[in-house]
């Protein structure tokens, strides 16, 4: 049965947006995560938060990818506790883009450029956006790289030249260090190759196919040769038509 199935059926038999976590003596358990942009979340959201979780008996855990889980809840409670939320489910499909971690840049005295904005802009572009397989963004403002943005499959890092484009980072089963693609960027351009790698790896990778998985069967070279190709003629494009 293809991987794709196995996630319809499993989806199919759970609540909408809960991740099934326990079994235990045939009493099920699952997870929701509400969207918390670029990690920043107003006092009142938390609170909101909050109260849903004791409501509901939940646990309440700081993830890594920058949210609030609710752990530990029923299936029969998930619908409730999202209405009564009023926030968009973190993550909309494994078949997406899972989420973008931004770091606090501008208000940290190490960010070389502040990256805030650019990482806003990408997780309202790339929220939920339909790929081969989980993806992760990753944006920071110094090559630090807090939130361990060379563990994502795209990321972006400043510098005091600009901003860097790395991808098919990976945690997990299978460690990978990310590969740079370009360096000595705007603001505008980083977003554009983005845009570009999103685009490339959409519609030349195999489903159930990882970013960095992907690059190493067509090699480095060539997906650094593609997709700067295509970044050119983009950027001269856009130039073209001001
Ligand atoms: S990556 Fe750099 S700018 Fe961002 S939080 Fe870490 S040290 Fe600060």
């Amino acid at each position: 049965m293809s991987r794709e199935k196995v996630g319809e059926i499993l989806e199919m038999n759970n609540p909408k947006h809960a991740v099934l976590q326990k079994i235990k003596n045939g009493r099920k358990t699952y997870g929701i995560t509400p969207r918390i942009p670029g990690g920043f979340i107003t006092p009142d959201q938390l609170i909101k938060i909050a109260q849903v979780a004791k409501k509901y008996k939940g646990t309440m855990k700081l993830t890594s990818g920058q949210r609030v889980a609710i752990l530990g809840v029923k299936g029969e409670d998930v619908e409730k506790m999202w209405q009564e939320l009023d926030m968009e489910p973190g993550v909309l499909s494994s078949y997406s883009v899972k989420n973008v971690e931004v770091c606090p840049a501008g208000f940290c005295k190490r960010s070389r450029q502040n990256s805030l904005p650019l990482g806003m802009k990408l997780e309202k572009r790339f929220y939920g956006a339909p790929t081969p397989n989980r993806t992760k963004i990753g944006v920071a403002g110094c090559r630090n790289a807090c939130g361990s943005v060379h563990a994502k499959d795209i990321g972006v890092l400043a510098d005091e030249e600009g901003f860097i484009v790395v991808v098919g980072g990976s945690a997990g089963f299978h460690p990978r260090l990310s590969d740079e693609i370009a360096r000595r960027l705007t603001e505008e351009q980083a977003y554009i190759l983005v845009e570009v790698i999103y685009d490339y790896y959409c519609k030349e990778a195999e489903m159930g196919e990882k970013l960095g998985i992907f690059i190493d069967k067509i090699s480095i070279e060539k997906f650094k040769e593609d997709v700067m190709t295509i970044f050119d003629e983009r950027v001269n494009g856009r130039e073209m038509n001001e």
